[in-house]
């Protein structure tokens, strides 16, 4: 295989004198030179196989730092997009600005794209990168113990071996443990039940009467698939949402092609989708003027599709616009109003063995599928996480996630996050935002190694601070406003949302602040020249 590409900013920066390379080296998406071959350099453990997991391995590849396993628990790379396999599974960020600006991709099929060509994208990548071979499938990490003599982390896998890394980075995401309310006399059900995010693609919808609980993000893209097959189809829906047209489309070969022969361009497209998408932030202020505008023309074009079936309650939200995600679609209006398909607004009372009860009234079905989102704010679960002085890292966030800048967590040396607390966006890419965090913990890995440090750690006081900033930020954001949302803990706190723009959290990770953190620099005991991860010795 092809020795893994060096980036351009790399070997560009290379030939800069060194004050203009530290310049060079802060702009977004560049990469200061890669560590001269030899040098020693910490183990790195990362966790996951998605754009997080895949992003990081990739940097750390260009950055000349060899010394990393990923762990997978899944027999393939993917992440969310390996498992979302449902009908109509699509992101709602364009696909130039959802991928990796240090691994550009010009042939996207669609200006959407679909889920099959995103992970194919990240197997590309992947292999591009020749990151297999460093690749543990199939091993799940079950615990992470900060050993505080010998500074190293170490791994507990599920299958009852242990490794060891000096450095611990967790790709682990926000929404991979799907979550299936507790309704009674579910297990009593004689059909089929599945989640959105396992589907169950032995099971032929066709002539079914099937049921969906849940609607939210998912449920709007697989629902317009299955109701062209489904006998019946019964919606119900606790929360309705705002669904705006989704301006999708092929690229044209002349496009494509033009994408390929000026990279440039490319990057320019994907600027400027950027910089249009980080104004939709202004929609996310509490009360501000586009976004009651945008709930106006809501309003007005929703009141003149109301029917007795499909009343307005089904159709529009009593939230404020982006205190949940706002959603695009083109089908999914049209498909409320097909005659086999019935919304139910009625709370789910209990389940039958052959239907679902809302009110007293039964409605027969023979399957269940539910679209009910994820266990969202338990970042990191089930992986019981133990740093400094046996602190559990879940039993500090009993009150809700939190870490500084959602990379950093004080009391866990040596342990950095990807889309971690606080790093979601309703607006933006988090490609855009691991790109970020990706950077910021390379950054500090290579100070490790520049400065021969054994630990590194966030002060308390910085993660505090920030915290508190964040939190009233937010609190003058929509989300802070009274819907459900998966961006809150039971009791409110507002664990998964980024509080600005995204040019905001670029400014805020452009360098990690080094007053903000401990470093130790005790002599290394294991210095690592080669190998990556490995058993504790
Ligand atoms: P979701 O948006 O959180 O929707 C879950 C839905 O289930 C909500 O409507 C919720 O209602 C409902 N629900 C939960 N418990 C229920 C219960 N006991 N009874 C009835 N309804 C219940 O979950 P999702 O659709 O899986 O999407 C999750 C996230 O994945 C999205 O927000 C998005 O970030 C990501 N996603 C992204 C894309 C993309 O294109 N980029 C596509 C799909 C998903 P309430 O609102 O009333 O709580």
């Amino acid at each position: 295989m092809s020795a893994p590409p060096l980036g351009r900013v790399a070997s560009f920066g290379r030939r800069l004198p060194p004050n203009l390379r530290t310049v060079a080296a802060r702009l977004p998406g560049s990469l200061a030179p890669p560590i001269e071959h030899g040098t020693p350099t910490p183990r790195v453990a990362i966790i996951g196989t998605g754009f997080g997991g895949i992003g990081m391995a990739c940097r750390l590849r260009q950055a000349g730092i060899e010394t990393f396993t990923i762990y997978e628990k899944a027999d393939a790379v993917g992440g969310t997009w390996r498992d979302n396999t449902y009908p109509g599974a699509a992101c709602d960020v364009p696909s130039h600005l959802y991928s990796l600006s240090f691994a550009p991709k010009t042939d996207w099929t669609r200006r959407f794209p679909e889920q099959a060509e995103i992970l194919g994208y990240l197997n590309e990548v992947t292999d591009r990168f020749d990151l297999r071979p460093q690749i543990r499938f199939e091993t799940e990490v079950s615990a992470a113990t900060w050993d505080e003599q010998r500074a190293v982390w170490r791994i507990d896998l599920a299958d009852g071996t242990a490794d060891e890394a000096e450095v611990l980075v967790a790709a682990t995401g926000q929404l991979n443990r799907p979550q299936i309310p507790d309704i009674d006399g579910l297990d009593r059900f004689e059909g089929v039940t599945f989640h959105s995010a396992r589907w169950n693609h032995d099971h032929d919808l066709t002539g079914r009467d099937a049921a969906v609980i849940g609607i939210g993000a998912s449920a709007i893209q697989f629902v317009p698939e299955i109701a062209q097959d489904c006998r019946k189809l019964t919606l119900f829906q606790r929360s309705s949402n705002f669904v705006a047209p989704k301006p999708d489309g092929a690229f044209s070969e002349e496009a494509r092609e033009r994408f390929r022969r000026h990279p440039w361009l490319q990057r320019l497209y994907r600027l400027s989708i950027w910089v249009r998408f980080d104004a939709r932030w202004l929609l996310f202020r509490k009360d501000s003027r586009p976004a009651r505008m945008l709930r106006k023309r809501f309003e007005t074009e929703l009141s003149k599709v109301v029917t007795d079936d499909v009343p307005a309650e089904a159709l529009l939200p009593d939230y404020p616009v982006g205190c949940k995600r706002i959603l695009i679609s083109n089908d999914w209006y049209p498909t409320l109003f097909r005659p086999n398909v019935q919304v139910v607004t009625d709370p789910v009372d209990r389940v039958t063995p052959h239907g679902v009860v809302t009110g007293g009234v039964e409605h027969p079905v023979d399957t269940i599928i539910f679209g009910t989102g994820f266990a969202s704010t338990g970042f990191l679960a089930p992986i019981q996480v133990t740093g400094r002085d046996g602190r559990d890292l879940h039993d500090e966030w009993r009150d809700g996630a939190e870490a500084h800048l959602g990379i950093t967590v004080a009391g866990f040396p040596n342990l950095f996050l990807l889309y971690g607390p606080n790093t979601n966006l309703g607006h933006n890419s988090i490609v855009f935002m691991l790109e970020r965090q990706i950077a910021y913990a390379l950054t500090w890995i290579r100070r490790m190694v520049d400065d021969d440090a054994a630990t590194v750690e966030v002060r308390s006081a910085a993660q505090a601070d920030s915290n508190a900033r964040l939190q009233r930020r937010l609190e003058r954001t929509v989300c802070a406003a009274s819907c459900h949302s998966w961006y809150k803990t039971a009791t409110g706190k507002i664990t998964n949302n980024w509080s600005g723009p995204t040019i905001a959290y670029w400014w805020q990770t452009r360098r990690p602040d080094r007053a903000d953190f401990v470093t130790t620099r005790q002599p290394r005991r294991h210095p690592v020249h080669s190998g990556a991860a490995g058993p504790p010795e």
